[in-house]
C-alpha cells in the first residue's frame, strides 16, 4: 500500500508564514487488476483499488464492531507510519545524525490515537537503522509529546493483543520490551502497558514521551491524582499543563466583524496578533457610549442569525429573546439532556403562570453523536420532540422557544457564537478535560452558565465569579455523590419541578404517537445516573433563574458581556502555542 502525499499550505496571520499541512490518502501499489477485468471480472478487477482506499476514506469509523476496530488499528498504523517515514527521511537528508533526532524535531501525539508512533519509531530506529534497543527508546521518547484530552475511561484506548498481534506483531514485541524496560527500571511499580488479552495506549503513550500534558489546569491535577497517578510518581516531572486556547483571527476578526470594529475603533488593531491587549479596554466598560456600540454589535449578529435560521428551517426568532446556546458534541457527559430537562421545568411553570414575568428565551442546541452511540442520538431526538410540541404551544410561544439546528460544525459555529447571549458549559464535573466552546462564548460576550470543570474553572477566575454563573457539584463531590446507590431517586425526590419534566419525558407528552420512546432514558436518569443529572437539576434551574434576573437589567448584562470579552485574551492560541514551544518542545518562535 502507498501512502500518498496531499499538502495544504496554512497561510499565518498576515502572510508572514505558511506551514504545510500534509494529509496522506492510501492506495494500492497496484490498483486494477486487469486479467480479471478481461475475464469480465469487473467487481475484483477494481476491488484491489477500494480496499485501500477505505483505509482513509473516513475519519473515525464507527469502532463498536470489530471491523470498525480492526479498520481504526490499521488507519491509525497507517498515518503514524506515514508521517514518520515523511519525518525520518527529511532528517535525514538535512541532518544525517539519528543522535540529532529530539534537537531537531518535535512529535506530538494528539491524544492516544497515534500511540503507535512510540513502537514506530522505536522500529525505524532499531530494526532499520541499527540504534540499539535502549538508545532507540531514549531518542524516540526525547523526539514525542503526549497531550492527553479526556480522563473518561473509554477514551484511552485499548486493543485486544488478538488483533494488534494479528495486524502489527512486530510493534507487540517492541511494546513487550517497552514494557519490560519500564518494569526493569521501576521494579517497585505496578505500572504495566500490557495486561493479560490489552495492550493499554494511554499507558504506552506515557511511558514514551519525555511530556505529557493536560488541557486544563483541573484536568492536569486530576491526570495526576487519577489516570496516571502512579506514573506521576514515577516521573514528577513528565506532566505539564498547556490550557487550550482559540484563535482571535477566527474566533473575533473574522466571525465577529461588528465587535472585532469596535475593539479596533478604541484600542486600534493589534490585538489581533495580541489578544491580551483586550485589558485595555477594562476602562472602557463603564463608558456609555462603548457600552451601547457593544450591545448594538451583538443586537445585530443576533437580527442576522435570526434571520437566517428563519430562512434556512424556517423558525421565526424574536432577536429580543435571550439567546441561549449549547453547541458541542453530543455526549451524556456534556450533559444536553440537563439542558433540555431545564426546558421543560420551564415550559411547565409557564403553562402553569402564563402571566408572570418570565424573560423571554429560546434554547438554542447543536451537535453531533458518534455512529454508534444510540443513547446521544436519543437526546437529540427528545430535543426535536420537545422542540416540535413546546414551539406549538400557543400560551408559551413568546416566552420560551428551542430549536436543534442540524450539522453542526465550525461554519455554524462562527454563525451562532457572536449572536448568543448565554453559554452553557453545563458538563458533570471532573469529564470536561477543557473545553473551546466555552472560551469562543466568553470572548464574543456570552456569560457563561457552568459547572467548576476543564477551563471553565480558568475563565471564571479571569473573568470574575460576577459575571459567571456557577452551579453544580464539584469533581470531588461528584466522586463522593457517586458513592450514594440511590443519589438519583433522592434528587428526583427532593424537587418537584424535576419529577414533573421526567414524568412528561417518561409518558409520552412529546412523542404521544410512541409514549414508550424515551422509557429507557427516564429508567437511566432516574437510576444510575453515571453523569448525575438528577443531582444537579436543582441548582441548575436556580442558576438559571439568576440568569433571568440578571438579563433584565439590560444595561447590567452588557456590562457583564464585555468584562467577558475584556478579560478573555489570556485564551488565545498564541499563547497556548508558545507554552508548547517552551515546556514541551524546547522549541523558539521562528518570527
Ligand atoms: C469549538 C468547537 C468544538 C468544541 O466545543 P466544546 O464546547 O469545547 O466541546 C466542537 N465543535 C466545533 C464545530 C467547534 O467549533
Amino acid at each position: 500500500m502507498i501512502a500518498a502525499a496531499y499538502d495544504t499550505p496554512i497561510v499565518g496571520w498576515q502572510g508572514r508564514w505558511a506551514n504545510t499541512l500534509r494529509l496522506w490518502a492510501a492506495k494500492p501499489e497496484e490498483g486494477f487488476d486487469l486479467d480479471s477485468f478481461n475475464r469480465g471480472d469487473f467487481v475484483a478487477a477494481a476491488a484491489p483499488e477500494a480496499m485501500a482506499r477505505t483505509i482513509s476514506r473516513v475519519l473515525y469509523p464507527d469502532d463498536t464492531t470489530e471491523i470498525g476496530k480492526e479498520l481504526r488499528l490499521k488507519q491509525e498504523y497507517f498515518f503514524t507510519a506515514a508521517s514518520l517515514a515523511d519525518i525520518l527521511r527529511r532528517f535525514e537528508t538535512e541532518h544525517g545524525d539519528l543522535h540529532k533526532l529530539p534537537e531537531k524535531v518535535a512529535i506530538q501525539l494528539n491524544d492516544t490515537h497515534p500511540a503507535i508512533a512510540g513502537p514506530e519509531l522505536v522500529r525505524l530506529l532499531h530494526d532499520e537503522n541499527g540504534v540499539p534497543f535502549d538508545e532507540a527508546m531514549d531518542l524516540a521518547r526525547n523526539t514525542l509529546g503526549y497531550t492527553n484530552h479526556t480522563l473518561l475511561p473509554e477514551a484511552l484506548e485499548r486493543w485486544s493483543d488478538d488483533l494488534f498481534g494479528r495486524l502489527l506483531p512486530r510493534h507487540l514485541e517492541i511494546i513487550d520490551r517497552i514494557d519490560t524496560a519500564h518494569r526493569a527500571a521501576y521494579p517497585s511499580s505496578s505500572v504495566t502497558i500490557r495486561e493479560p488479552g490489552v495492550v493499554k495506549m494511554g499507558e504506552l503513550s506515557f511511558v514514551m514521551a519525555h511530556r505529557v500534558n493536560g488541557v486544563s489546569a483541573l484536568h492536569t491535577e486530576l491526570m495526576k491524582s487519577t489516570v496516571f497517578e502512579e506514573l506521576n510518581a514515577l516521573h514528577p516531572e513528565r506532566i505539564v499543563n498547556q490550557t487550550n486556547g482559540v484563535t482571535p483571527r477566527r474566533w473575533l476578526l473574522s466571525s465577529n466583524p461588528r465587535l472585532a470594529s469596535l475593539i479596533t475603533a478604541r484600542i486600534g488593531e493589534d490585538w489581533v496578533g495580541d489578544l491580551e491587549q483586550l485589558a485595555q479596554l477594562e476602562g472602557h466598560v463603564d463608558d456609555p457610549a462603548f457600552l451601547s456600540a457593544y450591545a448594538e454589535a451583538k443586537r445585530a449578529n443576533k437580527a442576522d442569525l435570526a434571520a437566517w435560521i428563519e430562512a434556512t428551517h424556517g423558525i421565526a426568532l424574536d432577536p429580543a429573546m435571550m439567546f441561549d446556546v449549547q453547541i458541542k458534541r453530543l455526549h451524556e457527559y456534556k450533559r444536553q439532556h440537563l439542558n433540555i430537562l431545564e426546558a421543560i421545568a420551564l415550559w411547565q411553570a409557564i403553562r402553569a403562570a402564563p402571566d408572570a414575568d418570565w424573560t423571554p428565551r429560546v434554547k438554542i442546541f447543536a451537535g453531533k453523536a458518534a455512529p454508534g452511540y444510540y443513547f446521544a442520538k436519543d437526546i437529540i431526538r427528545l430535543i426535536n420532540d420537545v422542540a416540535d410540541v413546546v414551539n406549538a404551544d400557543p400560551v408559551t410561544r413568546d416566552k420560551l422557544k428551542i430549536v436543534f439546528l442540524p450539522n453542526y460544525n465550525v461554519t455554524l459555529a462562527e454563525r451562532l457564537i457572536p449572536a448568543s447571549d448565554l453559554s452553557e458549559q453545563i458538563s458533570t464535573a471532573g469529564k470536561e478535560a477543557s473545553g473551546t466552546g466555552n472560551m469562543k462564548f466568553a470572548l464574543n460576550g456570552a456569560p457563561t452558565i457552568g459547572t467548576l470543570d476543564g477551563a471553565n474553572v480558568e475563565i471564571r477566575e479571569r473573568v470574575g465569579e460576577e459575571n459567571f454563573f456557577l452551579f453544580g457539584m464539584t469533581a470531588d463531590e461528584v466522586v463522593a455523590r457517586r458513592e450514594i446507590d440511590d443519589h438519583a431517586a433522592r434528587a428526583i425526590a427532593d424537587d418537584p419541578r424535576l419529577a414533573a419534566a421526567l414524568a412528561a419525558v417518561r409518558d409520552g407528552t412529546f412523542c404521544p404517537d410512541e409514549p414508550e420512546r424515551y422509557a429507557h432514558l427516564v429508567d437511566n436518569l432516574s437510576g444510575p445516573d453515571y453523569f448525575l443529572v438528577c443531582s444537579d437539576f436543582s441548582d441548575y434551574w436556580h442558576a438559571q433563574r439568576a440568569v433571568d434576573a440578571a438579563y433584565r437589567d439590560a444595561d447590567a448584562w452588557t456590562r457583564m458581556a464585555a468584562r467577558n470579552t475584556v478579560r478573555s485574551g489570556w485564551f488565545s492560541s498564541d499563547r497556548t502555542i508558545r507554552g508548547y514551544l517552551r515546556d514541551v518542545w524546547s522549541a523558539a518562535p521562528v518570527i
